[in-house]
């Protein structure tokens, strides 16, 4: 990667953003907007239309409209298929662009950003093109006068809400799949990261995608996306973001028309190293990273450190040694490690944890604290904390930013049962060089994803998904198909 080519984009004019609507860029339909502030600096990047319900109720007649008349739907796969490969080709050839447009949005450190955003976007978008003619239907085993034909048709209109953490990545989850299958979308990003994006909706329409198949609508989350979840128009809703927002979709599906909710909402994933890990520097490094990478802002972050007691001292210190090795700062310099924190909002969170585990009697032994001020940006050291109690508010509640709790362990049972003390059950890792125990542990961890002896960099071919207040339902692998499918039968007297 190129540092002057990333310069040059970093203060390209970023123009104002509207709605995308049947294939059409549309103001909010009272002429709101938003500003668009740049976590780098504080600074307003842009605007973006402030969307109203009424514009979310037009994307979605526009999303109905095209499912009904079946120009998507309809389509013979190849033809689906060539859209959908050519839209993966226009994001890898505007990944640069697209990686430092979401950066400047939301703070992403650009190493990460370029591939964990566009680069994973692609690939996502390009499996699931690959996969839509390889969806078969099935035959029942019925008697012998009738024929029971089990048929996979698409649900009709998606309604896919995206958080701003990885708002490509995350968004080609959901919209890979359920374009693949034949479906309408309607999108809205998250508030602080829209650009990029609307901006890949914009090149999936380049790529020839009909008019009114996707359509994004920018705004708040209290208004449109309640607009959306309380529609009697949408068939599906998908969503990453918190447990709050979760359960208001769940209650929005039960006083409009019911629609299938499917939620993916972080977690308090527990990363337990045992004495017999089999290099405790490795494991100190992939620990480092697996919770300051885009400052914690990851919803499968290891962000409680479960540590055998006979080396927590010496582990702790390895771990806080490569912490102070990452670079905190610009998000667009190629020697970042830490990017920024997305939004003020979420760094005084962040801060007000590392108070609250103090107050509860946790050891800040690094960080803690907001820094670069002079940039105007929200950036925050990485910070550990020691002798949290499995009780502790930071042992239970999801901070989404670069603060490690750590707890010691002495026995198997007791890591087990730390592990599994809080209501998520996203992910987790268990480093050893005991097979056996590696396989105990990662049985009886209550999680959706169990890493042994590394963290994090599952790839699209294997499942995402929580288990209990982490989330129902899966993105990634062929697994996140059956979210947009519904099960028809067809029961035929010969
Ligand atoms: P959020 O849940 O409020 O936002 C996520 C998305 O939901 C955004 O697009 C937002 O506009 C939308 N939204 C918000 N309120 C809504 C409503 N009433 N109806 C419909 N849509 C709505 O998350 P946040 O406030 O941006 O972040 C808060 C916390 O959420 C973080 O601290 C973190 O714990 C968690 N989070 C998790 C993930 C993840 O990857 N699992 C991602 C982002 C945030």
């Amino acid at each position: 990667m190129d540092q002057s080519k990333i310069d040059a984009l970093r203060v390209r004019p970023v123009f104002p953003q509207l709605h995308l609507i049947d294939g059409k860029p549309v103001p909010a339909s009272d002429g709101a907007t938003m500003d668009v502030l740049s976590p780098l600096d504080g600074q307003v990047l842009t605007t973006m239309a402030k969307g109203t319900a009424a514009d979310m109720e037009s994307a979605i007649a526009s999303a109905r409209a095209a499912f009904d008349d079946r120009r998507w739907a309809g389509q013979p796969p190849a033809a689906r298929k060539k859209v959908l490969l050519k839209w993966a080709d226009l994001i890898e050839s505007n990944a640069l662009e697209l990686a430092v447009l979401g950066v400047r949005d939301n703070g992403t450190e650009i190493g990460m950003a370029i591939k964990a955003e566009p680069g994973s976007a692609a690939g996502t978008i390009r499996y699931y093109a690959e996969a839509l003619d390889k969806v078969y239907g099935e035959i029942a085993p019925t008697q012998s006068d009738v024929l029971g034909l089990i048929q996979k048709e698409p649900v009709g209109v998606v309604g896919a809400i995206i958080p701003w953490n990885f708002p490509l990545m995350i968004g080609a989850w959901k919209l890979g799949p359920a374009l693949a299958m034949g479906n309408s979308v309607v999108l809205k990003p998250a508030e602080t990261a829209s650009l990029s994006l609307m901006r890949m909706v914009e090149l999936a329409h380049e790529a020839g995608l009909p008019p009114g198949v996707l359509n994004a609508v920018t705004g708040e989350g209290a208004v449109v996306g309640e607009a959306m979840g309380l529609s009697m128009d949408v068939d599906v809703l998908v969503f990453t973001g918190s447990g709050s927002t979760g359960r208001r979709l769940m209650e929005y599906s039960a006083r409009s028309n019911m629609k299938r909710v499917y939620l993916e909402l972080g977690g308090k994933s527990p990363n337990i190293i045992f004495a017999d890990a089999p290099d405790l520097e490795e494991a100190a490094k992939v620990t480092a990273h697996g919770i300051f990478r885009n400052a914690g802002q990851v919803c499968v972050a290891g962000s409680r450190l479960l540590v055998e007691a006979s080396i927590h001292d010496e582990f702790v210190s390895k771990v806080a040694e490569v912490a102070k090795g990452m670079q905190v700062g610009d998000p667009l310099s190629l020697q970042t490690a830490i990017g920024a924190v997305n939004s003020d909002r979420q760094l005084d969170q962040n801060l007000g944890f590392v108070e609250t585990a103090s107050a509860e009697g946790g050891q800040i032994i690094m960080g803690g604290n907001r820094i670069l001020h002079e940039t105007g940006g929200y950036f925050m050291e990485p910070t550990i904390v020691t002798g949290v109690t499995p009780d502790a508010t930071l042992a239970q509640k999801e901070v989404f930013g670069p603060v490690l709790a750590v707890t010691a362990f002495d026995t198997e049972e007791d890591a087990i049962r730390i592990a599994n003390s809080t209501v998520y059950g996203l992910a987790g890792a268990v480093w050893t060089s005991n097979l056996s125990r590696a396989h105990r542990v990662l049985r009886d961890v209550r999680t959706g994803v169990m890493h042994v002896n590394t963290y994090g960099g599952a790839d699209g071919t294997v499942p995402l998904g929580g288990v209990g207040q982490s989330g129902n339902g899966h993105d990634k692998s062929l697994y996140a198909l059956e979210k947009y499918i519904n099960l028809k039968t067809a029961w035929i007297k010969l």
